[in-house]
């Protein structure tokens, strides 16, 4: 049986440390792995940084998350078109989307020990025009619901967590459950106290019943080399 794997995918780090903290504290003590969307802008503040910097860098990884996080809900973009005024920071042009990556890459130099491999949009919006600047400033993978054209590794959101008990969850999860690789998306910041008690449970089901291996999205990189199936899913040349 081809093995099958599970990304644990967390957004919007540096606006609710409290709730952040306690998101990772579950996934370490949990023994399962995670990675953390960081908004560049955030990384000034030291005891943001300095407890990214003392994460264990085998369990949890840092994604870029944008540097500003300038993005207008869905509902609301519904509601007044495209907006001129106040784009999505990766819906623009190459220039601008070249711009806030050397941005993020700036203050992570300064503040962080690690140099993330992946990109996460905010909001997950982009266009085609941020894969050349992704590449020009080293990375290497994107989060994305539709598959990326060009030399990025797309890794699928498959699900947000949005389920209020595990019977839902699992309910929910069986339309993926033949998924290479089940990417889970949360919102620490938004997530209930129930929700947080649910992590758990969701660990142990993705490993045990799910029988899935929990890992960073740059141990991608390696396992699609020894996995041609798996590679041919996660690039498009
Ligand atoms: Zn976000």
């Amino acid at each position: 049986m081809t093995k099958k794997y599970v990304i644990f995918k967390d957004d919007d780090a540096g606006k609710d440390f409290f709730s952040l903290k306690k998101w990772i504290n579950i996934i370490i003590e949990n023994d399962a792995k995670g990675a953390i969307g960081v908004i560049g802008k955030n990384l000034k503040n030291k005891e943001f940084s300095n407890y990214l910097n003392f994460l264990d860098e085998t369990k949890i990884e840092i994604f870029c998350h944008g540097y500003y996080h300038s993005y207008i809900p869905f509902i609301l973009r519904k509601m007044i078109g495209r907006n001129r005024i106040f784009p999505n920071e990766f819906d623009r042009t190459e220039k601008s989307h070249n711009k806030s990556l050397e941005k993020f890459r700036i203050a992570e130099k300064r503040y962080l020990k690690t140099k993330a491999a992946c990109f996460g949009p905010p909001g997950n919006e982009w266009n085609e025009k941020v894969v050349e600047p992704l590449i020009k400033n080293d990375f290497k993978m994107m989060f994305s619901r539709s598959k990326i054209k060009g030399n990025i590794f797309t890794i699928p959101i498959s699900k947000n967590l949005k389920h209020k008990s595990i019977d839902e969850f699992v309910k929910d999860y069986q339309k993926n459950k033949n998924d290479a690789v089940f990417t889970l998306q949360f919102h620490h910041a938004d997530l209930t106290e129930e929700q947080f008690d649910l992590i758990e449970y969701v660990i142990n089901f993705l490993k045990n019943e799910g029988k899935r291996i929990f890992i960073k999205p740059s141990e991608l990189i390696d396992i699609s080399q020894k996995d041609k199936e798996l590679h041919d899913t996660l690039i498009s040349k």
